[in-house]
């Protein structure tokens, strides 16, 4: 029989993340179960790819937060592991409401 501290059920980025950092912790084992046969079968590996900067959400949400140290610590990453990635820019303009007629 398989014993760990931790079990994570799910190895897409977000189990592995975790366990990453509780593997680090040394606060016991890590146990992480994946139903198919390798990580990262499903949205993980089917994404579109984009780092985002936390542009969607309002600016005071956790989600930006989040957003905002991710973008730093992953184009960090990827410099730091010389994985290549592109910085393409992205526009946005303001919506404009539409004007109710009288
Ligand atoms: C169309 C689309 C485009 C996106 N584009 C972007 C983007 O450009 N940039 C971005 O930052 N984010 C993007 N996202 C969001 C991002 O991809 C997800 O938030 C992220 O991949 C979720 O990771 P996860 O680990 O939670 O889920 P998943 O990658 O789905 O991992 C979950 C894992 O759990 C396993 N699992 C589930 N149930 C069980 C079980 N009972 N037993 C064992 N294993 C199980 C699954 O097999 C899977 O491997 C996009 C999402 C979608 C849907």
């Amino acid at each position: 029989m398989l014993e760990a501290h931790y079990c994570i059920i799910g190895a897409g980025v977000v189990g592995l993340a975790i366990a990453e950092k509780l593997s680090h912790s040394g606060n016991g084992d890590v146990l992480v179960i994946e139903r198919h046969d390798a990580f990262g079968r499903e949205t993980s590996s089917r994404n579109s790819e984009v780092i985002h900067a936390g542009l969607y959400y309002k600016k005071e949400t956790l989600r930006t937060q989040v957003s905002v140290t991710g973008n730093r610590l992953l184009y960090a990453l990827c410099e730091m592991q010389g994985i290549p990635y592109k910085k393409t820019g992205n526009s946005s303009s303001p919506r404009m409401r539409k004007r109710s007629t009288p």
